[in-house]
């Protein structure tokens, strides 16, 4: 049977809210793999958390964001070569304004991220980079970042 210790424990997780931090990145080429590790980690260190979460949102309906190898250029060449492979044009497509295989990359490789930051730093992994995806360029796009700790 179980009893009560009697003890009451209350852990409270106190969140800071920083400030929206938002850069702007420019694509070019139809297709276009940004590598945005460094400037996502310029808004952490703007935002003075030490110990949180790192919310990394694209408000685009054609790009996304991903984390993948950086070290290598040919990983997100091929990578992007996947993606055309299960997403090509297609005739059937009915959207006007022609770029339905865009719209399903940016589904497919998905609008957010949600990163861990410790110690001040983005917690990846040694190859790991925060790359922009642009399927529907060139253009001048958005990224947004909150900070979320103490
Ligand atoms: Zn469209």
């Amino acid at each position: 049977m179980f009893h009560s210790t009697g003890i009451i424990t209350k852990q409270w997780l106190l969140l800071r809210m920083t400030k929206l931090s938002t850069f702007n990145v420019r694509t070019s080429g139809q297709t276009d793999w940004i590598d945005i590790s460094a400037e996502v980690q310029k808004a952490v260190t703007a935002s003075g958390v030490r110990e949180g979460i790192c919310v990394v949102f694209v408000p685009h309906t054609t790009a996304a964001v991903t984390i993948n190898e950086n070290a290598d250029s040919d990983v997100p060449r091929d990578v992007n070569l996947s993606l055309n492979l299960i997403s090509p044009d297609r005739r059937e497509f009915r959207h006007g304004e022609g770029n339905s295989a865009a719209h399903t990359k940016s589904s497919l490789v998905g609008p957010s991220l949600t990163l861990i930051v410790t110690e001040g730093r983005l917690l990846l992994g040694t190859w790991q980079g925060i790359w922009f995806t642009e399927f529907d360029g060139s253009r001048t796009r958005k990224v947004h970042v909150r900070v979320l700790g103490e």
